[in-house]
């Protein structure tokens, strides 16, 4: 048989020589939830979704959050991982279980991986009847860089910001933050971003997950917006499979596809990571951590063919995104 040129070896040994795969953005806690009787709702609203999510964590124990953990990361392990950025859930509903699972998981697996742990909190910081600001304090105080989802807090965004900003630069942490994730134009997430970073003075220190709606900006407003990016030296992450299945809708946009618009960011010299997001749960029953996956899809959407440039965005990048030298 002709011997071709298998690229795909070719990037992999790349990704190996810059240091192993980072996987920026996931939720480990959460991994391998998707079971025979919660399958059926996988295709529900978000909302129905949230509300499973919810009884999930009020039921889990310490060890069964350790076992998802562990078994995302032997899988993550197997492919040559050697960074990882988890969220981890820390509210009223789960406490301080996946606090106490995610000390147990760096302690097993601190020869083999460096891991970030950041916070998620599902009630967002206002909520009083679920003391969503305690548990954030109690999650910001463990974890090595402090997470934000805006969505959390609708309606109250720029105060979320604020927060999150403001106790990640008293304890010298960065900020991972959820922006314009649902692919609609009047998404304006990221300037929000951009404008607090600058304002808390944290420039370099923050990264946005995901950041898709960008694309459903006109050309002259993109510019503006990564023109702010490179102000506040924002950073962003790309999980590129996690939003495919974002909604159709019948507003008017600029053709995109629904990913972190990882071309003109490269033009414009911003850092991007890539991560695989949900693994096997509700909200992506079929996502196996599998960073080749996602780097596949990144590269066909992006239309990036630089072997050297898919390597970076797989490795260095990752570990400059999760703060690690
Ligand atoms: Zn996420």
């Amino acid at each position: 048989m002709t011997k071709y040129w298998d690229l795909k070896a070719t990037l992999l040994e790349k990704i190996k020589a810059r240091g192993g795969w980072t996987n920026c953005h996931a939720h480990l806690d959460r991994a391998y939830t998707i079971t025979k009787k919660n399958f059926a709702l996988s295709n529900k609203l978000r909302g129905e979704k949230w509300q499973l999510n919810r009884e999930l964590r009020q039921r889990s124990t310490v060890n069964q959050i350790y076992d998802r953990m562990a078994m995302a990361i032997e899988v993550l392990l197997a492919q040559g991982v050697t960074a990882i950025g988890s969220f981890i859930d820390v509210d009223d509903d789960v406490k301080d279980k996946a606090i106490q699972a995610a000390i147990k998981i760096r302690d097993k697996y601190q020869a083999d991986v460096t891991i970030k742990y950041l916070n998620q909190s599902s009630y967002g910081l206002f909520n009083q009847d679920k003391k969503a600001r305690e548990w954030f304090d109690v999650g910001a105080e463990f974890v090595d860089i402090i997470g934000g989802l805006l969505k959390a807090d609708a309606g109250r965004e720029e105060e979320h910001l604020d927060i999150l900003l403001a106790t990640a630069k008293r304890m010298g942490k960065m900020v991972h933050v959820h922006v314009d994730e649902i692919n609609l134009p009047e998404e304006h997430e990221t300037e929000m971003l951009a404008k607090k970073t600058i304002e808390h003075g944290m420039e370099g220190r923050v990264a946005g997950i995901h950041g898709i709606s960008i694309n459903a900006r006109p050309q002259a407003e993109r510019e503006k917006i990564y023109k702010l990016i490179n102000k506040a030296q924002i950073m962003f992450i790309s999980c590129p499979v996690s939003w495919l299945n974002s909604s159709r809708s019948e507003k008017l946009s600029p053709i995109h596809n629904p990913l972190t618009p990882v071309d003109e960011m490269l033009a414009h010299d911003i850092t991007v990571g890539i991560g695989v997001d949900n693994i096997a749960d509700i909200f992506m029953p079929f996502n196996n951590a599998d960073l080749w996956l996602d780097l596949r899809v990144l590269l066909e959407a992006a239309r990036l063919h630089d072997l050297d440039v898919l390597a970076k965005i797989a490795s260095t990048n990752g570990r400059k995104i999760l703060g690690i030298k």
